[in-house]
């Protein structure tokens, strides 16, 4: 389906109790990577009213937290509903600021619908434990809100990536503030009326617009006790080290570099299509986007794989089934990487920079799919994250020569075998430097309740931001010690 983009410039807001409001910090566009267009502005939330709005979910969680968890589970179901009934206006709102095409900003949106799943499952899984330590003294443990919560998103998955929290952190009895990004911030308008038609009670979930400024006011209230992040491996950096110098619990997930490992015994068909939508989908802008392939032995028993990935990324038409990039500035970046890797020696199979626009869309922001070949791993096109439709081929001797490279990289985030030998498979499993890994899966993404992340550069802190493991880092875990009677045997441990 084509993506409808908004024709009138919309005015998009803050979210603060329950009320949309404008900021009256600076000023700040938001153009579709489509067709170049103003589709929306907003001002910023300053630090007073950043402090104002945390101020006021602080009071709204209070009440909240006092809520069984099944009558705030209550308010997710009807979200839940909302969000399906919704879903196409929302998708074509997203894709349009974000560039997505309309296939991958429904999917996104439905991932995030999985997360929500899994928190509205949390009132029949989350139990706690009691158990009797020794007569007549049991001790239990009950997971309790932590208060106020922040997240801090990028503009790639305008949706997926905040619904990640969004549903877990409320229905363990938070009140949540988002930051999202300057650049995709329309979508929140629609998450968060979404959840106010849902019953959600105003304040708790407060939506402040903005970039650094905004951000760094968040992280430095003390009512927000915990932070999680999503963006480029710089700013997770600078966040985890502002949020926890004072103290505060901080999951900062950054960039990455993913690997696909490819043998000579892949099924062609399968590896052809696996690597070919890793490195094109989203149009390369996802931070499981496959970049490097390490084409493993002689080349001639790889070749039959390599001419399927470039068959099905060249026969991508842009615009329907590959989507744009998010600035023009992008593209140019993309443009001058692609050039210094021919400058280093690469030789390129099939180049984006021919590409031309769809028709009525020439502003837009498009670059096609680019296949470099015989890239060194010391360039920049082997270890940089580039973040657009490209992937660097490296040819290798052997697995442990392809590892080496894989291991060399700072980040950490994924990486993909093709093979159909278990053995080979398991050998790059355990090898991988990285927190998620695929076996013939070119975009490893783990479904709830496990949870999404790397490690390396990829990931700044200890446990998940999602899934199972994220109840301890959006909750508080407290251990209760009671006796009710005098024992004979008592100690000072009973
Ligand atoms: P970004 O780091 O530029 O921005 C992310 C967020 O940080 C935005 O909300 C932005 O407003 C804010 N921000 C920007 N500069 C800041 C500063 N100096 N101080 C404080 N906050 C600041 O990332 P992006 O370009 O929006 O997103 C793309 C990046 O995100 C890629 O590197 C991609 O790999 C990564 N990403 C990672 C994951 C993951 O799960 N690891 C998922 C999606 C995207």
């Amino acid at each position: 389906m084509k993506v409808k983009i908004p024709v009138q410039t919309l005015v998009c807001q803050n979210f603060v109790n329950g009320e949309f409001v404008s900021g009256s910090g600076e000023k700040i566009n938001i153009i579709s990577p489509y067709n170049g267009q103003l589709i929306g502005e907003f001002a910023s939330a300053t630090p007073s009213e950043v402090n104002a709005a945390i101020n006021s979910a602080k009071s709204a969680q209070l009440i909240w937290a006092e809520m069984p968890m099944k009558e705030r589970t209550k308010v997710m179901f009807n979200f839940r509903s909302i969000l399906l009934r919704d879903l196409d206006e929302i998708t074509h709102l997203k894709c349009s600021e974000s560039g997505k095409n309309f296939d991958e900003g429904k999917a996104g949106l439905l991932k995030g619908i999985e997360v929500l799943e899994f928190a509205i499952a949390l009132q029949n899984m989350d139990i706690g434990g009691r158990i009797e330590v020794s007569r007549g003294v049991s001790c239990e443990y009950r997971r309790e809100p932590i208060g106020v919560v922040a997240n801090i998103t990028p503009f790639n998955f305008p949706a997926m990536v905040p619904m990640w929290t969004i549903p877990i952190a409320l229905t363990l009895g938070n009140a949540y503030i988002w930051k999202p990004s300057e650049k995709t911030p329309l979508t929140s308008m629609r998450i968060a009326s979404a959840l106010k038609e849902a019953g959600l009670p105003d304040g708790l979930f407060q939506v402040l617009q903005g970039g650094k400024e905004t951000v760094e006011a968040i992280i430095d209230h003390s009512l927000v006790k915990a932070v999680g992040f999503v963006g480029s491996t710089k700013i997770a950096k600078a966040v985890y080290e502002r949020g926890t110098k004072l103290g505060k619990r901080v999951l900062a997930l950054g960039g990455a570099k993913n690997h696909i490992v490819l043998l000579p015994d892949a099924n062609p068909e399968l590896a052809g299509i696996g690597i070919s939508d890793s490195f094109t989908g989203c149009a390369g802008q996802r931070c499981m986007a496959a970049s490097v392939l390490l084409a493993v032995g002689d080349p001639k028993d790889t070749q039959k794989h390599i001419e399927k990935i470039v068959e099905r990324a060249s026969s991508l038409k842009l615009g329907t089934e590959m989507g744009a990039i998010i600035t023009k500035a992008q593209v140019e970046f993309l443009h001058e990487a692609i050039a210094r890797a021919e400058k280093a020696g690469a030789k390129i199979l099939l180049d984006g920079r021919l590409a031309k626009a769809p028709a009525g869309m020439e502003e837009g922001n498009w670059i096609g799919p680019t296949i470099i070949d015989h890239v060194s791993a010391q360039t920049e096109a082997a270890s940089v994250e580039l973040f657009g439709p490209i992937i660097s081929i490296i040819r290798c001797h052997d697995i442990s020569e392809a590892m080496k490279i894989e291991n060399n990289v700072e980040y950490g985030n994924a990486c993909s075998v093709f093979t159909s030998s278990g053995a080979l498979a398991e050998k790059v499993v355990k090898l991988a430097s990285t927190g998620m890994v695929g076996v013939n899966v070119g975009v490893p993404v783990p479904r709830e309740p496990f949870s999404f992340g790397g490690i390396n550069a990829s990931k700044f802190g200890h446990g998940d931001i999602t899934g199972q493991h994220s109840l301890d880092f959006w909750s508080n875990i407290k251990k209760v010690t009671v006796k009710w009677e005098k024992q004979n045997d008592n100690n000072w441990m009973s």
